[in-house]
């Protein structure tokens, strides 16, 4: 019944001169993802609309599924379009409309008309007056309710006449690739893939680093992490991960350094590499996981300790979050099945019994002095053998 949807979209309306950039933007992410779905699309914006027009036969909930992981968009709504062809027609087609798209006719409802080109021989509320008549004639339970109605029938009197009652919620946002670029230190948990959620969908495109140590960690370990980028694509599009070989910076940390610092030394080397990569695609950025006083390597101290490594800014989206607040997202989103499978992470292997809460950046920076003679060489192998794969939605 329907063969196009009318997109809705919040804050990029406000964008002012620049308001056509991020609207190409839209346009474009929303044609990527529709090409994941079977059928023909066209998306093109009209008069501060975009509309996506089905150009063959398609399958209409995938389309609104693949509709509902593009940022930026916040309602997605089915529309019927018609030729202006008089008031008569029009009123037939609305009749049609309301006979196909509800099972019963006895709810309570309004019209709202607008006209976007005034040469329409009525006006608004006349249109909204005599299709409200209309529709009472046809189905006699129907009945008005200007406050609170249960269904609103749209009609907007444009170059077509568009004509629609239902909205599905869309993710919200701005359109990925909006606002810059930004390297996500992805594991295999619950929290990192809900920060990159987070940073795209306010339009960044992003990129991910994830460290492993085989053989301490498995190839099972690893395919969850891909997993997890693949469920991420879905909203973000393709993700560079660069899977980094961490298992002898991890063993010489292990050997050389107090063991209650082994966590934070290693996050201070993860850091190191993140921007690394981050460098040569041009990031603005770091993006983790992180949440205050989750865990002992995530209290303000060792937050600044860690931080202090860094030359890039470091995102940390879930910075106020509680645990069952990004639980919550991961279930919507639909990482957390895979975050919760049970491999091994290459941080849980050598974890300290006791790891220092409140580390102390000059006491750590001595014990990181222990490292100097084998690092630099440990960290240029790293990066040589980092193995760099395009993950696809
Ligand atoms: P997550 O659920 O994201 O793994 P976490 O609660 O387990 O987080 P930590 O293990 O302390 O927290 O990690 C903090 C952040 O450091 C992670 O959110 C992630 O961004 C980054 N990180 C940790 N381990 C790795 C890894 N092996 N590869 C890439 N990034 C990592
Ligand atoms: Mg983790």
């Amino acid at each position: 019944m329907y063969q196009a949807f009318l997109i809705k979209y919040g804050e990029i309306g406000v964008k002012g001169k620049n308001r056509h950039i991020f609207e190409d933007t839209l346009v474009s992410q929303t044609a990527n993802a529709l090409k994941l779905v079977d059928g023909e699309f066209c998306v093109r914006k009209e008069n501060g609309r975009v509309y996506v027009e089905a150009q063959s036969e398609f399958d209409f909930e995938e389309a609104v599924e693949a509709l509902s992981h593009v940022f930026g968009i916040v309602g997605i709504c089915p529309v019927v379009l018609m030729e202006d062809e008089g008031f008569d027609a029009l009123a037939e087609r609305v009749v049609a409309y309301v006979g196909e798209a509800f099972k019963e006719q006895d709810f309570t409802f309004k019209v709202i008309t607008r006209r976007a080109r005034k040469n329409y021989p009525m006006d608004s509320m006349e249109v909204s007056a005599a299709l409200g008549e209309r529709l009472l004639a046809a189905y006699p339970k129907l009945k008005v309710d200007v406050h609170t109605p249960k269904v609103t029938l749209h009609i907007e009197i444009r170059n077509k006449i568009n004509l629609y009652s239902k909205t599905i919620p869309g993710p919200g946002g701005m359109p990925v690739g909006s606002a810059g670029r930004a390297m996500l230190l992805l594991s295999g948990g619950i929290d990192s893939p809900v920060a990159g959620y987070m940073i795209a969908k306010r339009g960044v495109k992003i990129d991910a680093v994830y460290f492993h140590a085989p053989p301490y960690t498995s190839e099972r370990a690893k395919q969850k992490v891909i997993d997890l980028a693949k469920i991420l694509a879905k909203y973000t599009g393709p993700i560079r991960l660069h899977i980094v070989n961490f298992t002898d910076i991890q063993l010489s940390i292990y050997e050389k350094c107090p063991h209650d610092q082994l966590t934070i030394i290693m996050r201070r080397y993860m850091m190191k590499l993140a921007e690394h990569f981050a460098g040569e695609e041009e990031s603005m950025g770091l993006v983790t996981g992180e949440s205050i006083g989750q865990v002992a390597s995530q209290t303000m101290q060792s937050l600044a300790v860690t931080n202090e490594v860094c030359t890039l800014p470091v995102y940390r989206p879930l910075i106020g979050f509680d645990k069952q607040e990004i639980i919550d997202v991961s279930l919507k989103i639909g990482t957390y099945e895979t975050s919760i499978l049970p491999f091994e992470d290459c941080c849980t292997i050598f974890v300290a019994k006791h790891p220092v809460t409140k580390p102390n950046l000059k006491s750590i920076l001595k014990s990181e002095s222990h490292l100097a003679s084998t690092i630099s060489a440990q960290m240029k192998q790293a990066v040589e053998t980092a193995e760099t794969i395009r993950v696809e939605p």
